[in-house]
Protein backbone atom coordinates (compact mmCIF):
# COMPACT_ATOMS: atom_id res chain seq x y z
CA UNK A 1 0.00 0.00 0.00
CA UNK A 2 1.16 3.59 -0.76
CA UNK A 3 -0.24 5.87 1.70
CA UNK A 4 0.68 9.05 0.34
CA UNK A 5 -0.79 7.75 -2.69
CA UNK A 6 -3.80 6.92 -1.35
CA UNK A 7 -4.42 9.66 0.66
CA UNK A 8 -3.96 12.14 -2.63
CA UNK A 9 -6.81 10.28 -4.53
CA UNK A 10 -9.01 10.95 -1.49
CA UNK A 11 -8.04 13.91 -1.44
CA UNK A 12 -8.73 14.67 -4.98
CA UNK A 13 -12.09 13.38 -4.58
CA UNK A 14 -12.77 15.04 -1.52
CA UNK A 15 -11.03 18.24 -1.01
CA UNK A 16 -12.04 19.71 2.08
CA UNK A 17 -12.90 17.53 3.93
CA UNK A 18 -10.14 18.03 6.59
CA UNK A 19 -11.35 15.87 9.42
CA UNK A 20 -12.26 12.89 7.01
CA UNK A 21 -9.08 12.88 5.67
CA UNK A 22 -7.21 12.85 8.97
CA UNK A 23 -9.09 10.08 10.74
CA UNK A 24 -8.49 8.16 7.49
CA UNK A 25 -4.57 9.07 7.46
CA UNK A 26 -4.43 8.27 11.57
CA UNK A 27 -5.56 4.71 10.44
CA UNK A 28 -3.75 4.13 6.75
CA UNK A 29 -0.36 5.35 8.90
CA UNK A 30 -0.64 2.51 11.86
CA UNK A 31 -1.98 -0.39 9.76
CA UNK A 32 0.52 -0.08 6.73
CA UNK A 33 3.09 -2.98 8.09
CA UNK A 34 0.28 -5.18 8.93
CA UNK A 35 -1.57 -4.30 5.69
CA UNK A 36 1.61 -4.74 3.38
CA UNK A 37 2.77 -8.25 5.34
CA UNK A 38 -1.02 -9.59 3.74
CA UNK A 39 -0.65 -9.34 0.27
CA UNK A 40 -4.43 -11.32 -0.26
CA UNK A 41 -5.57 -7.51 1.38
CA UNK A 42 -3.98 -5.07 -1.25
CA UNK A 43 -5.38 -7.52 -4.32
CA UNK A 44 -8.72 -7.12 -2.44
CA UNK A 45 -8.42 -3.46 -2.55
CA UNK A 46 -9.68 -3.42 1.09
CA UNK A 47 -8.20 -0.37 1.88
CA UNK A 48 -9.89 1.40 -1.31
CA UNK A 49 -12.98 -0.22 -0.90
CA UNK A 50 -12.97 0.62 3.36
CA UNK A 51 -12.23 4.28 3.05
CA UNK A 52 -15.65 5.30 1.25
CA UNK A 53 -18.74 4.61 2.62
CA UNK A 54 -21.09 2.06 1.67
CA UNK A 55 -23.52 5.04 1.40
CA UNK A 56 -24.77 8.57 2.23
CA UNK A 57 -28.50 9.90 2.89
CA UNK A 58 -28.71 13.43 2.72
CA UNK A 59 -32.03 15.37 3.34
CA UNK A 60 -33.79 18.74 3.88
CA UNK A 61 -35.21 18.76 6.95
CA UNK A 62 -37.87 21.57 7.22
CA UNK A 63 -39.29 22.88 10.42
CA UNK A 64 -41.73 25.34 12.45
CA UNK A 65 -40.19 27.05 15.18
CA UNK A 66 -42.38 28.69 18.19
CA UNK A 67 -42.55 31.88 16.24
CA UNK A 68 -44.61 29.80 13.66
CA UNK A 69 -41.57 30.94 11.25
CA UNK A 70 -40.21 28.03 8.92
CA UNK A 71 -37.02 26.65 9.67
CA UNK A 72 -34.47 24.52 7.58
CA UNK A 73 -31.52 22.27 8.25
CA UNK A 74 -29.56 19.22 6.51
CA UNK A 75 -30.00 16.28 7.95
CA UNK A 76 -27.21 13.43 6.97
CA UNK A 77 -26.88 9.62 7.67
CA UNK A 78 -23.47 7.88 6.80
CA UNK A 79 -23.46 4.28 6.50
CA UNK A 80 -20.24 3.17 6.36
CA UNK A 81 -19.43 -0.37 6.52
CA UNK A 82 -21.61 -3.31 7.81
CA UNK A 83 -18.93 -5.97 7.35
CA UNK A 84 -19.86 -7.21 10.95
CA UNK A 85 -22.98 -6.13 11.69
CA UNK A 86 -26.01 -3.87 11.25
CA UNK A 87 -24.52 -0.24 10.71
CA UNK A 88 -24.42 1.28 14.55
CA UNK A 89 -23.52 4.72 15.90
CA UNK A 90 -24.63 8.18 17.14
CA UNK A 91 -26.05 11.41 15.78
CA UNK A 92 -24.51 14.32 16.01
CA UNK A 93 -26.79 17.65 16.13
CA UNK A 94 -24.30 20.52 16.74
CA UNK A 95 -23.96 23.84 13.95
CA UNK A 96 -20.57 22.29 13.12
CA UNK A 97 -21.82 18.84 11.91
CA UNK A 98 -21.04 18.71 7.92
CA UNK A 99 -20.47 15.76 5.81
CA UNK A 100 -16.44 16.14 6.88
CA UNK A 101 -17.10 15.37 10.33
CA UNK A 102 -19.90 12.65 10.10
CA UNK A 103 -17.48 10.45 7.69
CA UNK A 104 -14.81 10.96 10.20
CA UNK A 105 -16.97 9.90 13.27
CA UNK A 106 -18.46 7.37 11.17
CA UNK A 107 -15.04 5.66 9.59
CA UNK A 108 -13.79 5.64 13.35
CA UNK A 109 -17.16 4.05 14.61
CA UNK A 110 -16.14 1.19 12.26
CA UNK A 111 -12.74 0.42 14.51
CA UNK A 112 -14.59 1.15 17.63
CA UNK A 113 -17.03 -1.39 17.20
CA UNK A 114 -14.92 -4.05 15.90
CA UNK A 115 -12.83 -3.31 19.39
CA UNK A 116 -16.08 -4.09 21.26
CA UNK A 117 -15.80 -7.48 20.79
CA UNK A 118 -19.77 -7.27 19.33
CA UNK A 119 -21.60 -7.50 15.73
CA UNK A 120 -21.90 -4.09 14.63
CA UNK A 121 -20.25 -2.26 11.96
CA UNK A 122 -20.48 1.63 11.64
CA UNK A 123 -22.31 4.54 10.61
CA UNK A 124 -22.99 8.01 11.80
CA UNK A 125 -25.30 10.81 11.24
CA UNK A 126 -26.68 14.52 12.57
CA UNK A 127 -27.41 17.49 11.68
CA UNK A 128 -26.19 20.61 11.73
CA UNK A 129 -29.43 21.68 14.02
CA UNK A 130 -28.37 22.90 17.45
CA UNK A 131 -30.64 22.21 20.11
CA UNK A 132 -28.88 25.23 22.02
CA UNK A 133 -31.29 27.85 23.02
CA UNK A 134 -34.14 25.68 21.77
CA UNK A 135 -37.20 24.99 23.14
CA UNK A 136 -39.08 21.47 24.35
CA UNK A 137 -41.31 21.50 21.26
CA UNK A 138 -39.19 23.30 18.71
CA UNK A 139 -36.55 20.29 19.62
CA UNK A 140 -39.31 17.71 18.98
CA UNK A 141 -40.36 18.92 15.80
CA UNK A 142 -37.11 19.16 14.66
CA UNK A 143 -36.61 15.53 15.40
CA UNK A 144 -40.19 14.61 13.97
CA UNK A 145 -38.85 16.41 10.87
CA UNK A 146 -35.83 14.52 11.03
CA UNK A 147 -37.18 11.31 11.35
CA UNK A 148 -39.88 11.67 8.76
CA UNK A 149 -36.61 11.67 5.75
CA UNK A 150 -34.50 8.71 7.60
CA UNK A 151 -37.04 6.21 8.98
CA UNK A 152 -37.00 3.99 5.83
CA UNK A 153 -33.13 3.44 5.99
CA UNK A 154 -33.15 2.42 9.25
CA UNK A 155 -33.89 -0.95 11.46
CA UNK A 156 -32.91 -3.39 14.30
CA UNK A 157 -30.77 -5.37 11.66
CA UNK A 158 -29.99 -2.70 9.35
CA UNK A 159 -28.88 0.55 11.03
CA UNK A 160 -29.62 1.11 15.07
CA UNK A 161 -28.60 5.18 15.72
CA UNK A 162 -27.72 6.39 18.81
CA UNK A 163 -26.90 9.93 20.88
CA UNK A 164 -23.71 11.62 20.36
CA UNK A 165 -23.25 15.94 21.30
CA UNK A 166 -26.46 17.09 21.36
CA UNK A 167 -28.55 14.19 21.06
CA UNK A 168 -29.88 12.72 24.50
CA UNK A 169 -32.43 10.79 25.82
CA UNK A 170 -34.90 13.50 25.20
CA UNK A 171 -33.86 13.77 21.44
CA UNK A 172 -34.32 9.68 21.24
CA UNK A 173 -37.31 9.43 22.86
CA UNK A 174 -38.41 12.04 20.44
CA UNK A 175 -36.63 10.60 17.09
CA UNK A 176 -37.71 7.07 18.42
CA UNK A 177 -41.15 7.91 19.05
CA UNK A 178 -41.75 9.37 15.33
CA UNK A 179 -39.74 6.50 14.10
CA UNK A 180 -42.00 3.28 16.02
CA UNK A 181 -45.53 5.26 14.73
CA UNK A 182 -43.84 5.49 11.01
CA UNK A 183 -42.49 1.85 10.97
CA UNK A 184 -45.19 0.11 13.33
CA UNK A 185 -43.17 -1.67 14.93
CA UNK A 186 -41.37 -2.21 18.47
CA UNK A 187 -38.17 -3.58 17.85
CA UNK A 188 -35.37 -1.57 19.18
CA UNK A 189 -34.03 0.16 16.35
CA UNK A 190 -32.37 3.15 18.71
CA UNK A 191 -30.29 3.01 21.26
CA UNK A 192 -29.96 5.32 24.23
CA UNK A 193 -33.71 4.77 25.18
CA UNK A 194 -35.33 5.64 28.22
CA UNK A 195 -35.40 3.09 30.67
CA UNK A 196 -39.45 2.84 30.35
CA UNK A 197 -39.47 1.59 26.47
CA UNK A 198 -36.70 -0.37 25.92
CA UNK A 199 -33.47 1.18 27.64
CA UNK A 200 -30.56 -0.17 28.86
CA UNK A 201 -29.20 0.07 32.43
CA UNK A 202 -25.69 2.34 32.93
CA UNK A 203 -26.29 3.25 29.23
CA UNK A 204 -26.45 6.88 30.14
CA UNK A 205 -22.93 6.25 32.46
CA UNK A 206 -21.47 3.58 30.10
CA UNK A 207 -18.87 5.92 27.66
CA UNK A 208 -17.39 8.02 31.03
CA UNK A 209 -17.76 4.50 32.92
CA UNK A 210 -15.71 2.62 30.13
CA UNK A 211 -13.39 4.77 29.68
CA UNK A 212 -12.39 5.11 33.25
CA UNK A 213 -11.99 1.16 33.03
CA UNK A 214 -9.66 1.43 30.23
CA UNK A 215 -7.77 4.62 31.76
CA UNK A 216 -7.41 2.49 35.24
CA UNK A 217 -6.09 -0.60 32.84
CA UNK A 218 -3.14 1.89 31.51
CA UNK A 219 -1.88 2.86 34.68
CA UNK A 220 -2.25 -0.46 36.11
CA UNK A 221 0.09 -1.82 33.10
CA UNK A 222 2.75 0.60 34.48
CA UNK A 223 1.69 -0.16 38.18
CA UNK A 224 0.29 3.31 38.85
CA UNK A 225 -2.37 3.57 41.64
CA UNK A 226 -5.62 5.54 39.85
CA UNK A 227 -6.18 6.64 43.62
CA UNK A 228 -5.45 10.20 44.67
CA UNK A 229 -4.54 11.23 41.24
CA UNK A 230 -5.55 14.60 39.65
CA UNK A 231 -7.76 14.44 36.28
CA UNK A 232 -8.74 17.38 34.22
CA UNK A 233 -11.56 16.82 32.72
CA UNK A 234 -13.12 19.05 29.65
CA UNK A 235 -16.88 19.26 28.45
CA UNK A 236 -19.49 18.97 31.11
CA UNK A 237 -22.24 16.90 28.76
CA UNK A 238 -23.63 12.80 30.12
CA UNK A 239 -19.81 11.83 29.00
CA UNK A 240 -17.77 14.35 31.38
CA UNK A 241 -20.65 12.95 33.77
CA UNK A 242 -19.93 9.72 33.71
CA UNK A 243 -16.01 9.44 33.44
CA UNK A 244 -16.00 12.45 36.81
CA UNK A 245 -18.53 10.13 38.43
CA UNK A 246 -16.32 6.85 38.44
CA UNK A 247 -12.46 8.54 38.61
CA UNK A 248 -14.25 9.92 41.64
CA UNK A 249 -15.27 6.19 42.52
CA UNK A 250 -11.90 4.72 41.59
CA UNK A 251 -9.97 7.46 44.40
CA UNK A 252 -8.90 10.20 41.63
CA UNK A 253 -9.98 14.07 42.36
CA UNK A 254 -11.56 15.52 39.18
CA UNK A 255 -10.71 19.02 39.50
CA UNK A 256 -11.96 20.81 36.16
CA UNK A 257 -14.72 20.23 33.57
CA UNK A 258 -15.26 23.00 30.84
CA UNK A 259 -17.74 24.59 28.22
CA UNK A 260 -17.92 26.70 25.14
CA UNK A 261 -17.25 30.10 27.32
CA UNK A 262 -14.21 28.36 29.57
CA UNK A 263 -13.45 26.20 31.81
CA UNK A 264 -13.91 26.14 35.83
CA UNK A 265 -11.20 25.17 38.48
CA UNK A 266 -12.45 23.29 41.66
CA UNK A 267 -8.97 22.69 43.68
CA UNK A 268 -11.46 20.54 45.99
CA UNK A 269 -12.66 18.02 43.48
CA UNK A 270 -15.75 17.80 41.52
CA UNK A 271 -17.41 15.05 43.57
CA UNK A 272 -20.96 14.48 45.57
CA UNK A 273 -23.53 16.60 44.40
CA UNK A 274 -21.35 18.91 42.26
CA UNK A 275 -21.43 16.21 39.88
CA UNK A 276 -24.93 15.91 39.44
CA UNK A 277 -25.13 19.62 39.25
CA UNK A 278 -23.44 19.43 35.54
CA UNK A 279 -26.51 17.84 34.57
CA UNK A 280 -28.54 20.59 35.74
CA UNK A 281 -25.87 23.23 33.92
CA UNK A 282 -26.58 21.02 30.96
CA UNK A 283 -29.88 20.37 30.94
CA UNK A 284 -30.45 24.47 31.28
CA UNK A 285 -29.94 25.07 27.97
CA UNK A 286 -27.28 27.32 28.08
CA UNK A 287 -23.93 25.62 27.25
CA UNK A 288 -22.26 27.30 29.83
CA UNK A 289 -20.05 26.38 33.26
CA UNK A 290 -19.17 29.96 34.37
CA UNK A 291 -22.30 29.54 36.85
CA UNK A 292 -20.31 26.70 38.44
CA UNK A 293 -18.14 28.95 39.95
CA UNK A 294 -21.13 31.14 41.65
CA UNK A 295 -22.60 28.27 43.27
CA UNK A 296 -19.07 26.79 44.67
CA UNK A 297 -17.47 29.94 45.57
CA UNK A 298 -13.70 28.00 45.89
CA UNK A 299 -13.74 26.95 42.29
CA UNK A 300 -12.40 29.59 39.78
CA UNK A 301 -13.65 30.02 36.28
CA UNK A 302 -11.28 30.97 33.41
CA UNK A 303 -13.24 32.51 30.63
CA UNK A 304 -12.03 31.34 26.74
CA UNK A 305 -9.41 28.96 28.29
CA UNK A 306 -9.37 25.28 28.11
CA UNK A 307 -8.66 23.33 31.22
CA UNK A 308 -4.38 21.84 29.73
CA UNK A 309 -2.88 24.69 31.07
CA UNK A 310 -3.42 23.67 34.83
CA UNK A 311 -1.17 20.94 36.11
CA UNK A 312 -3.12 17.63 36.76
CA UNK A 313 -1.85 14.01 36.40
CA UNK A 314 -4.50 12.59 33.77
CA UNK A 315 -5.80 15.11 31.07
CA UNK A 316 -9.43 13.43 29.86
CA UNK A 317 -10.55 15.55 26.57
CA UNK A 318 -14.48 14.69 26.72
CA UNK A 319 -16.13 17.26 24.51
CA UNK A 320 -15.34 17.35 20.65
CA UNK A 321 -12.70 16.84 18.29
CA UNK A 322 -9.27 17.97 18.01
CA UNK A 323 -9.72 20.04 21.27
CA UNK A 324 -6.21 19.10 22.75
CA UNK A 325 -3.98 20.55 20.72
CA UNK A 326 0.23 20.60 20.26
CA UNK A 327 0.39 23.54 22.32
CA UNK A 328 -2.28 22.05 25.24
CA UNK A 329 -0.10 18.62 25.27
CA UNK A 330 3.27 20.35 25.75
CA UNK A 331 1.88 22.35 28.69
CA UNK A 332 0.45 18.95 30.22
CA UNK A 333 3.91 17.84 29.22
CA UNK A 334 5.87 20.28 31.29
CA UNK A 335 3.22 20.26 34.00
CA UNK A 336 4.25 16.05 34.50
CA UNK A 337 1.08 14.64 33.09
CA UNK A 338 1.06 11.02 33.27
CA UNK A 339 -1.51 9.69 30.71
CA UNK A 340 -4.35 11.42 28.71
CA UNK A 341 -6.75 9.47 27.03
CA UNK A 342 -9.33 11.02 24.33
CA UNK A 343 -12.94 9.88 25.74
CA UNK A 344 -14.05 12.65 22.84
CA UNK A 345 -13.65 11.52 19.06
CA UNK A 346 -10.42 12.42 17.47
CA UNK A 347 -9.98 14.64 20.86
CA UNK A 348 -6.36 14.99 19.54
CA UNK A 349 -5.18 17.15 17.02
CA UNK A 350 -2.71 14.61 14.90
CA UNK A 351 0.07 17.12 15.58
CA UNK A 352 -0.46 16.55 19.62
CA UNK A 353 -0.73 12.57 19.33
CA UNK A 354 2.61 12.60 17.37
CA UNK A 355 4.20 14.41 20.12
CA UNK A 356 2.71 12.01 23.09
CA UNK A 357 3.74 9.27 21.20
CA UNK A 358 7.66 10.64 20.84
CA UNK A 359 7.80 11.73 24.32
CA UNK A 360 6.06 8.41 25.36
CA UNK A 361 3.43 9.31 27.37
CA UNK A 362 0.58 6.95 28.32
CA UNK A 363 -1.83 8.24 25.45
CA UNK A 364 -5.19 6.12 24.13
CA UNK A 365 -7.43 7.46 21.29
CA UNK A 366 -11.28 7.84 21.55
CA UNK A 367 -11.80 4.82 19.42
CA UNK A 368 -10.71 2.16 22.49
CA UNK A 369 -11.09 4.71 25.28
CA UNK A 370 -14.82 5.53 24.56
CA UNK A 371 -15.82 2.28 22.78
CA UNK A 372 -18.04 1.31 25.77
CA UNK A 373 -20.75 3.77 24.59
CA UNK A 374 -21.79 1.74 21.85
CA UNK A 375 -20.56 -1.72 23.62
CA UNK A 376 -23.21 -0.62 26.17
CA UNK A 377 -25.43 -0.18 22.97
CA UNK A 378 -24.71 -3.51 21.47
CA UNK A 379 -25.73 -4.83 24.81
CA UNK A 380 -29.01 -2.48 24.44
CA UNK A 381 -29.43 -4.50 21.51
CA UNK A 382 -29.13 -7.73 22.72
CA UNK A 383 -31.76 -7.17 25.40
CA UNK A 384 -34.33 -6.05 23.14
CA UNK A 385 -33.52 -8.76 20.69
CA UNK A 386 -34.14 -10.76 23.54
CA UNK A 387 -37.21 -8.90 25.07
CA UNK A 388 -35.78 -8.66 28.41
CA UNK A 389 -33.83 -6.27 30.52
CA UNK A 390 -30.28 -7.19 32.74
CA UNK A 391 -29.77 -5.27 35.85
CA UNK A 392 -27.35 -2.99 36.42
CA UNK A 393 -24.55 -5.10 37.98
CA UNK A 394 -24.89 -7.21 34.75
CA UNK A 395 -24.49 -4.65 31.75
CA UNK A 396 -21.82 -2.98 34.23
CA UNK A 397 -20.00 -5.94 34.68
CA UNK A 398 -20.15 -6.77 30.42
CA UNK A 399 -18.81 -3.24 30.18
CA UNK A 400 -16.07 -3.78 32.24
CA UNK A 401 -15.30 -6.87 30.55
CA UNK A 402 -15.35 -5.49 27.11
CA UNK A 403 -13.36 -2.41 28.20
CA UNK A 404 -10.90 -4.86 29.31
CA UNK A 405 -10.92 -6.83 26.00
CA UNK A 406 -10.03 -3.53 24.29
CA UNK A 407 -6.90 -3.32 26.74
CA UNK A 408 -5.76 -6.29 25.60
CA UNK A 409 -6.18 -6.11 22.14
CA UNK A 410 -3.99 -2.99 21.88
CA UNK A 411 -1.39 -4.61 24.28
CA UNK A 412 -1.61 -7.75 21.70
CA UNK A 413 -1.09 -5.30 18.70
CA UNK A 414 0.40 -1.90 19.83
CA UNK A 415 3.52 -3.30 21.41
CA UNK A 416 6.77 -1.53 19.73
CA UNK A 417 10.70 -2.83 19.81
CA UNK A 418 10.95 -1.02 22.77
CA UNK A 419 8.97 -2.91 24.59
CA UNK A 420 6.24 0.57 24.87
CA UNK A 421 2.55 0.21 24.15
CA UNK A 422 1.44 2.70 21.12
CA UNK A 423 -2.77 2.58 21.67
CA UNK A 424 -3.22 4.23 18.63
CA UNK A 425 -1.84 1.45 17.01
CA UNK A 426 -2.93 -1.77 18.67
CA UNK A 427 -6.62 0.14 18.54
CA UNK A 428 -6.00 0.49 15.10
CA UNK A 429 -5.03 -2.31 13.85
CA UNK A 430 -6.65 -4.98 15.84
CA UNK A 431 -10.14 -2.94 14.34
CA UNK A 432 -8.86 -3.27 10.99
CA UNK A 433 -7.92 -6.90 11.38
CA UNK A 434 -11.11 -7.93 12.34
CA UNK A 435 -13.34 -5.63 9.85
CA UNK A 436 -10.86 -7.22 6.66
CA UNK A 437 -10.67 -10.74 7.03
CA UNK A 438 -14.87 -9.95 7.41
CA UNK A 439 -14.36 -8.27 4.15
CA UNK A 440 -11.93 -10.81 2.71
CA UNK A 441 -14.76 -13.54 3.51
CA UNK A 442 -18.17 -12.23 2.50
CA UNK A 443 -16.14 -11.38 -1.32
CA UNK A 444 -16.44 -8.68 -3.54
CA UNK A 445 -19.61 -6.62 -2.87
N1 LIG B 1 -21.98 8.44 19.87
C1 LIG B 1 -21.33 7.38 20.60
C2 LIG B 1 -20.01 7.07 19.94
O1 LIG B 1 -19.37 7.95 19.40
C3 LIG B 1 -22.24 6.19 20.84
C4 LIG B 1 -22.77 5.52 19.60
C5 LIG B 1 -23.79 4.44 19.86
O2 LIG B 1 -24.11 4.17 21.02
O3 LIG B 1 -24.26 3.87 18.88
O4 LIG B 1 -19.51 5.97 19.97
Amino acid sequence: MNINNILSALEAKHPGEHEYLQAVKEVLVSIEDVYNQHPEFEKARIIERLVEPDRIFTFRVTWLDDKGQIQTNLGYRVQFNNAIGPYKGGLRFHASVNLSSLKFLGFEQIFKNALTTLPMGGGKGGSDFSPRGKSNTEIMRFCQAFMLELWRNIGPDTDVPAGDIGVGTREIGYLYGMYKKLARENTGTFTGKGLEYGGSLVRPEATGFGALYFVNEMLKSKNIDIKGKTVAVSGFGNVAWGATLKATELGAKVVTISGPDGYVYDKDGISGEKIEYMLELRDSGEDIVAPYAQRYPNAVFYAGKKPWEQQVDIALPCAIQNELNEVDAKNLITNNVICIAEVSNMGCTAEAIDLLIEKRILFAPGKAVNAGGVATSGLEMSQNAMHIQWSAEEVDQRLHQIMNSIHSQCLQYGKERDGCINYVKGANIAGFMKVAKAMMAQGII
